[in-house]
C-alpha cells in the first residue's frame, strides 16, 4: 500500500471492558477452578454466531399535543366529535396514535393540520413515516441442543448485552438439564412509544428477516423484557404462514398463549421457579417462607409472579421498585391488588407508582429497606457495589438476568448475604419452555399441576446440587446426586452454578468430540 493512502483501520485488539466481558468473569473463574479443557473454553468464550440486521416499518400518523402557548392560535377551533374514539391510542408521552378508523364518520375540524380533541387540547397531526430499527440474534452455543433464548424489545440493548444474555442461556439450559443451547436477541426500541398495530408490523417484519436464521429444531425464541405471549403468537404466525405443515412448526417459539399451543403454567413459570428456590433455601434451614418479608425490583412478568407466589406461601411484600419509581408499605402490599392496578388499561406506564395501598419512596431508600429477601426482577447491572454495601437483606434471589455487577458480587460474599444466582433462580421460564416445546412436538397438552410438579422437581434438584457444590458436600439422595460436580473445595453459589453448567456442557464435547 502506498504511503499516505487512506484506508479504514480495524480497531485495535486491546481487550475492552464490556457488559459481555463483565458477565464472562464468572465463566473464566469457574473454568479455571475446574481446569476446563482449553478447546472447550475457546468454543464457549465467544458465541457461535452474532447476527445484526435492520428492519424498516411504516409508522402511523400521530397526534402531538401543543403547548398552551402554541395552542392559543387555535383558541376558536371547534372540537372534533369522534365517532370511533377507540381508534385513538394514547401513548405515555401524551401523544396519540391515529388509527385510520378513528376519524371515520366524525365531524372533523382541521386547521393547518391541527385539531381539537374532546379533551379540549389542540393537537398537531404528524404524518407517519417509515422508521428503521436495529435487530439482533446472538446464538451462543448448541453443544447440548438447539439454541434457545428470549426476544427483548428495549431501547437500551447492544450486541454485547445480547452476547452476555445468550451465554447466560447456555449456562441456564445446562443447569436445569433441558436439551437446549443458548441464544438471545431482540430489537432496539422503546415499545411504549409505539401503537399496538405498529408493534405488530415491527414484529412481523422482524420475523420476516429472522426466519432464515432459526427453526423449531435450530433456534427457539421466547418472551423477555418488552415482549409477551401476544408477540410470540405474531412471531409464530409470521414464521408458519403459508407453510404446508404449519402445525408441526408450533415449537418455533415458546411462551405462547395456551390456546395456541402454549403450556399451562408457562406465564408464571419464571416467578414460580424463583419462589421454589427460595422455598427450598428456607426448608433446608429448617424454616419456611411463611412470615418472611421481601422487596422486589421490577413488577413485570417475573417480579409480579414471584411476588404473588411468595405471598401465597405466606411472605409479606414491603416494597416494589420499577422503571418509574418505588412504592412501600411496612404492613405489606396486597400483590393481586397491585397487579390489577398495574394492568389497568388506564395505567399507561404499567407502573406501580400511585398504588393506593402504599407510599412513594426514593429508589435510594428502596435498597436500604430491612427485609429477609430481595428479588431483583428488572434489568441487569442494578446491584452495584454502592447498592450492595447498603442492602439490608439476608438473601438475594436473582429473578433478573445479571442484576449484580462482578464487583458487587464480591461485596455480597464479604457481607455474608446469601445468593440464589440468576442462572438457577430464573431458569423456571426456560424449563417450562422446554415442556411447551415437547408438548408441541407430541401434540399434547399437560395440566398445570403436572407442569408445576415437574418444574418444582427440576428447580429444587438442581438448586440442591449447586448448594452441595458450594459447600463441597458431595452426596446422593433420592432427589439429587452432586457427587460428580463437587470440586474438593468450597465456592460461592454463583461460581457453583457455573461449575455445574460447565461440567455438563464439557461432557458433550468430551464424549462427542469435535467435528473439524
Ligand atoms: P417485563 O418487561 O415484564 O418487566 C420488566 C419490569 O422491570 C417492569 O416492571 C419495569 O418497570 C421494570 N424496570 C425496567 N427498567 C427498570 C429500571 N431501570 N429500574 C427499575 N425497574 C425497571 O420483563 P420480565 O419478563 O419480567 O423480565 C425481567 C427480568 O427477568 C429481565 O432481566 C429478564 O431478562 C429476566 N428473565 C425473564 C424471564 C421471563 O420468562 N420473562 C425469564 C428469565 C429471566
Amino acid at each position: 500500500m502506498s504511503n499516505g493512502e487512506v484506508f479504514m483501520r480495524a480497531p485495535a485488539t486491546t481487550p475492552r471492558r464490556t457488559v459481555y466481558t463483565e458477565a464472562m468473569q464468572i465463566f473464566e473463574r469457574a473454568a479455571d477452578l475446574i481446569g476446563l479443557a482449553p478447546r472447550v473454553r475457546l468454543e464457549l468464550e465467544e458465541p457461535d454466531y452474532e447476527h445484526i440486521f435492520y428492519i424498516t416499518t411504516k409508522l402511523k400518523d400521530r397526534l402531538v399535543p401543543l403547548s398552551p402557548d402554541q395552542a392559543r392560535a387555535f383558541s376558536d377551533l371547534p372540537a372534533t366529535k369522534l365517532r370511533n374514539p377507540d381508534g385513538l391510542e394514547p401513548l405515555p408521552d401524551g401523544r396519540f396514535i391515529l388509527n385510520g378508523r378513528a376519524l371515520l364518520g366524525s365531524d372533523v375540524a382541521i386547521r393547518s393540520g391541527h385539531l381539537r380533541l374532546p379533551d379540549g387540547n389542540i393537537y398537531k397531526l404528524v404524518p407517519g413515516e417509515s422508521q428503521r430499527f436495529k435487530a439482533y440474534r446472538v446464538q451462543h452455543n448448541q453443544a447440548r441442543g438447539p439454541y434457545k433464548g428470549g426476544i427483548r424489545y428495549h431501547h437500551e440493548v447492544s450486541l454485547d448485552l445480547f452476547k452476555a444474555l445468550a451465554a447466560e442461556m447456555t449456562w441456564k439450559t445446562a443447569i436445569v438439564e433441558v436439551p437446549f443451547g443458548g441464544a438471545k436477541g431482540g430489537i432496539q426500541i422503546d415499545p411504549r412509544h409505539y401503537g399496538r398495530e405498529e408493534i405488530e408490523a415491527i414484529t412481523l417484519r422482524f420475523m420476516y428477516k429472522l426466519k432464515r436464521l432459526i427453526g423449531p429444531n435450530v433456534d427457539i425464541p421466547a418472551p423477555d423484557v418488552g415482549t409477551n405471549a401476544e408477540i410470540m403468537g405474531l412471531l409464530f404466525r409470521q414464521y408458519s404462514d403459508g407453510e404446508n405443515e404449519r402445525h408441526t412448526l408450533r415449537g418455533i417459539v415458546t411462551g405462547k398463549d395456551v390456546r395456541i399451543g402454549g403450556s399451562e403454567g408457562r406465564a408464571k413459570a419464571t416467578g414460580r421457579g424463583v419462589a421454589f428456590c427460595i422455598e427450598d433455601y428456607y426448608a433446608e434451614k429448617g424454616t419456611s417462607v411463611r412470615g418472611k418479608t421481601f422487596t422486589v425490583q421490577g413488577f413485570g412478568n417475573v417480579g409480579s409472579n414471584a411476588a404473588e407466589i411468595l405471598q401465597s406461601m405466606g411472605a409479606r411484600l414491603l416494597a416494589v421498585n420499577d422503571a418509574e419509581g418505588t412504592v412501600y408499605n411496612a404492613d405489606g402490599i396486597d400483590v393481586p391488588a397491585l397487579l390489577a392496578y398495574v394492568q389497568d388499561p388506564k395505567n399507561l406506564k404499567r407502573s406501580v407508582l400511585g398504588f393506593p395501598g402504599s407510599q412513594r419512596i426514593d429508589k435510594k431508600d428502596f435498597w436500604e429497606i430491612r427485609a429477609d429477601m430481595l428479588v431483583p426482577a428488572a434489568l441487569g447491572g442494578e446491584i452495584t457495589t454502592e447498592v450492595a454495601e447498603r442492602l439490608n437483606v439476608k438473601l438475594i434471589a436473582e429473578g433478573a438476568n445479571g442484576p449484580t455487577t462482578p464487583e458487587a458480587d464480591r461485596v455480597i460474599v464479604r457481607r455474608g448475604i446469601d445468593l440464589i444466582p440468576d442462572i438457577i433462580a430464573n431458569a423456571g421460564g426456560v424449563t417450562v419452555s422446554y415442556y411447551e416445546w415437547i408438548q408441541n412436538k407430541r401434540m399434547e397438552s399437560w395440566s398445570e399441576a403436572e407442569v408445576n410438579r415437574k418444574l418444582e422437581q427440576g428447580m429444587k434438584r438442581n438448586w440442591r446440587i449447586i448448594r452441595d457444590i458450594a459447600r463441597n458436600s458431595p452426596r446422593q439422595t433420592e432427589m439429587h446426586d452432586s457427587r460428580r460436580f463437587c470440586i474438593g473445595k468450597e465456592v460461592d453459589t454463583r461460581c457453583a452454578a457455573m461449575i455445574l453448567a460447565l461440567k455438563r456442557i464439557e461432557a458433550h464435547y468430551q464424549l462427542e468430540g469435535f467435528s473439524q
